[in-house]
């Protein structure tokens, strides 16, 4: 039997034609599941599916095999759509095409009864209408995730699926903290002729003589070449092209002059000439391609004369916070209210990445959200950051909304502490992150999930873990998850040392302006010793040891 099965994120086709297979049909029987308005007496909007992709693929196959050694057809299609389906819309279509239309009903009644119990694909919860309580509940208990990312594991999953951005040419003036895409090489010798490295006199580098007599002047800016001979000098000024080869320079400090002619008092060793070509020759490699174009590379490129070097774009970042809870800092909360901190968190951080950041925020209802975004806009964002709702709470919709946007979610769980709840989503070069709405787990996530990913968007490899000792003691409970634990790294005497912050919760938000590290602490690991050597990862704006 010709078997062929989908899972898809988009809505299903309005019609599928017969699976063709070898020899002529006498059925076609074909089924649509549609979501009803109303799901355990609740109104509900949408539903939402969750699967483990190559796992329900790999079922739903096995399934249709064995019920087709009872009820032999011809070919069966499967498409099952996945993340939130609006109600109204199909979730599945199945279509089977037999010889006889009784063993097609047979096989398609037998695979619906037993896709749910046999597949793993959940109805993970039910958004509800505007307007209305939400139930609580899941519809179906989540079920537990095959073992939530590893920490490696999501590092290695954003490093290698987020792809650097198309480069751009840019003004010098632009191209502070970007990437360079290019290797620029030097176009000239620089310097470009001899110059005089002094303000003194030129004389041939062989003419000890005590006394010269001026013949030109050269200012920083003249060009007259010219030659020499012994007992000839010429004034030349710091800059000075020289006026011909075989020379040096005696400091005005050494000479004294009477009208146009001088008197060396001391004959120095040093020929005080900065030779052509002595700081880079034409071809010389001076930036490579991947450089993050610091102050110092921007002067050499100006230097150069690469006035438009080719570098990663801006990328356009979007941070929308949820959660009804807040109110914006300038506001004094009511009751159960609280002031929102990671707008201010994510401003602050991204202060030293060149991009273009969009903030807002999205009401707590999946429906009035949607219709809050602009669509065409939104696919024009390359980053987009939605805080809060990534958990599983009866209002958290980040992954639904997501999906609904085209993400394919690459993992919604890693095994991290702060930070659990982090959605990864990727939707052809675009990248989306749903960040737990804890400001201590934001500020977590956003230095090992975030950080990496822009700095692959821009053409990097990324931030990696270094080691330093503790300072102190770093004593907890043990956990089974590994923590970034928030810590402040100093230099004492020139060496670098890890102090642990306190902190007790994700939630925390007094250990941030002294944290500028995270200590990687292994998972069951209660008590680090002072002077343990650890691996840690630079915050934002940390000085490297
Ligand atoms: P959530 O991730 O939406 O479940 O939120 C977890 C906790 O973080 C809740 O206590 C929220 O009130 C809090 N929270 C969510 N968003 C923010 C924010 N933007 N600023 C400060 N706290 C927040
Ligand atoms: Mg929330």
């Amino acid at each position: 039997m010709k078997i062929e099965v989908q899972l898809t994120g988009s809505p299903l086709a309005e019609s599928y034609s017969p699976l063709s297979t070898v020899g002529a049909h006498g059925a076609f029987v074909e089924f649509r599941g549609i979501i009803r308005g109303e799901e355990r007496g609740q109104p509900v909007a949408a539903l939402e599916y969750e699967t483990y992709a190559e796992m329900a693929l790999r079922e739903i196959r096995r399934l249709l095999e064995s019920i087709a050694e009872r009820h032999p057809c011809l070919g069966v299609r499967v498409v099952h759509r996945t993340g939130a389906v609006p109600v109204g819309e199909a979730a599945v279509y199945i279509g089977v095409v037999s010889l006889h239309r009784a063993e097609a009903i047979a096989l398609l009644g037998e695979f619906l009864d037993r896709l749910k119990q046999s597949v793993p694909i959940w109805k993970r919860r039910m958004v509800p209408v505007a307007g209305t309580v939400p139930s609580k509940t899941a519809i179906s208990a989540p079920k537990p995730r095959a073992g939530a990312c590893s920490l490696d594991g999501a590092l290695a999953e954003i490093r290698s699926r987020c792809q650097p951005l198309p480069a751009v040419p840019a003004p010098l003036a632009e191209a502070f903290g970007r990437v360079l895409r290019e290797t620029v090489c030097a176009p000239e010798d620089m310097p470009p002729f001899d110059r005089s490295a002094r303000d003194g006199y030129a004389i041939l580098s062989t003419d000890a003589a005590g006394h010269f007599q001026v013949v030109d002047t050269l200012d920083a800016a003249d060009w007259r070449p010219r030659s020499l001979q012994p007992g000839q000098a010429v004034r030349v000024a710091t800059g000075s092209a020289l006026p011909c080869g075989g020379l040096r320079v005696v400091m005005q400090e050494h000479v004294e002059r009477e009208g146009s002619r001088i008197r060396v008092l001391e004959h120095e060793h040093a020929s005080n000439i900065r030779l052509r070509g002595e700081d880079m020759q034409a071809g010389q490699p001076l930036v490579q391609a991947g450089a993050r174009l610091n102050a110092g590379a921007l002067a050499l490129l100006g230097a150069a004369g690469c006035v438009q070097p080719l570098v990663s774009p801006r990328p356009r970042v979007a941070h929308f916070t949820t959660g009804d809870e807040l109110v914006s800092p300038q506001q004094t909360p009511k009751p159960g209210q609280i002031r929102d901190s990671n707008s201010t968190l994510i401003r602050g951080l991204l202060q030293n990445v060149p991009c273009d950041l969009e903030q807002n925020h999205l009401t707590e209802d999946f429906e009035t959200a949607w219709r809050q975004l602009d669509p065409k806009r939104l696919a024009k964002v390359d980053l987009l950051l939605v805080s809060g709702g990534a958990s599983v709470g009866a209002k958290d919709f980040s992954r639904p909304l997501l999906e609904r946007l085209g993400f394919e979610i690459i993992f919604s769980q890693v095994n991290v502490r702060p930070g659990k709840p982090l959605i990864f989503g990727i939707n052809g070069r675009r990248v989306a992150f749903g960040l737990p709405g804890n400001p201590l787990a934001h500020f977590v996530c956003f230095h090992f999930a975030v950080a990496l990913a822009l700095a692959r968007l821009a053409g990097e490899s990324g931030p990696v873990f270094l080691r330093a000792p503790l300072a102190a003691k770093l004593e907890d409970e043990p956990c089974p998850r590994e923590t970034l634990w928030p810590a402040h790294l100093e230099w004492n005497s020139g060496a670098p040392r890890l102090h642990p912050m306190v902190w007790a919760s994700s939630g925390d938000l007094s250990c941030l302006p002294a944290a500028n590290t995270l200590i990687r602490v292994p998972a069951n690991q209660a008590i680090l010793e002072a002077g343990t050597e650890v691996d840690f990862l630079p915050a934002a704006g940390m000085v490297c040891p």
